[in-house]
């Protein structure tokens, strides 16, 4: 996933995973000199809560010696996700949940920070239990071909796109967590107060009942995709990227999901 001179930006939101990965890319960084890293948090604008995350995500990277970006909704987008929020109950007939329009709008945060401090690599802490309840979800939404495209390492489809990579994709959560108490790392526990995606509750629920019946099927979620995905690729790459009509960053659409969302929303 790294290169011995990689540039990497981990993305580190302050919860558990995020931490975790951020002092083992570290520890790793220092045997090689030609690596460096540093961490991007967005802050989404999310009252009572973002600010406790920031502090610790800032925290943790002095204590490492890490370079600490902070990019915001605001200031990208014009609204925080609280506004947003507040929009979308006034309006009342979007069916989007506060988690469809942060997922988006963040994605393309990250991605548009980390474009702009040169990195090569854009790594997250998602772990093994988030793949595989994206692949189910994904599956149960209908949207397959996502998973062609959510994958442990993207492709370099695009210049704008800065390659995403996923060291925790084989680490189950309990592990990081682990890791994190047994290292004594300061981390924010509560959850975000939007926290709404139903479904993905409900097969968090069943896998984690299902791991503990047979051990090792979260893992053969994960590798069963790895194995099928080359055919969704094939599909799934007839499409190819455009740039979108109003802020040029590479979509598959005329104009990107971010973009269509904010002209909702304005
Ligand atoms: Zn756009």
């Amino acid at each position: 996933m790294l290169n011995f001179d990689d540039k990497t930006a981990v993305a580190v939101s302050g919860g558990k995973d995020s931490v975790s990965l951020l002092h083992i890319l570290a520890k790793i960084e220092k045997k090689h000199p030609k690596a460096s890293l540093l961490a991007i948090t967005v802050d989404e604008g999310i009252k009572g809560y973002r600010d406790e995350a920031l502090k610790i995500a800032s925290e943790n990277c002095d204590e490492l010696g890490i370079k600490h970006v902070v990019t915001s909704f605001r200031e990208l987008y014009g609204f925080t996700l609280d506004e947003i929020v507040e929009r979308l109950k006034r309006k009342g007939e979007s069916g989007l949940t506060p988690c469809a329009y942060c997922g988006v709008l963040r994605r393309k945060a990250l991605n548009t920070a980390a474009r702009n401090v040169g990195a090569d690599k854009l790594a997250t802490a998602h772990t093994l239990d988030d793949e595989t309840q994206t692949i189910l979800l994904n599956i149960l939404h209908g949207d397959v071909l996502r998973i062609a495209r959510e994958k442990p390492v993207t492709d370099e489809a695009h210049p704008k796109l800065v390659q995403k990579v996923k060291p925790f994709c084989e680490i189950p959560e309990k592990e990081t967590a682990l890791y994190a108490y047994v290292r004594r790392i300061r981390f924010q526990s509560t959850p975000c107060p939007y926290a709404s995606e139903a479904l993905r509750n409900d097969i968090r629920q069943m896998l984690n009942r299902m791991e503990e019946k047979h051990t090792g099927i979260k893992f053969t979620v994960f590798k069963s995709m790895e194995r099928i995905r080359p055919a969704l690729e094939q599909i799934v790459k007839k499409e190819g990227l455009k740039e979108c009509y109003e802020c040029g960053e590479p979509t598959t659409e005329r104009i990107c999901k971010t973009c269509q969302m904010l002209r909702e929303l304005a």
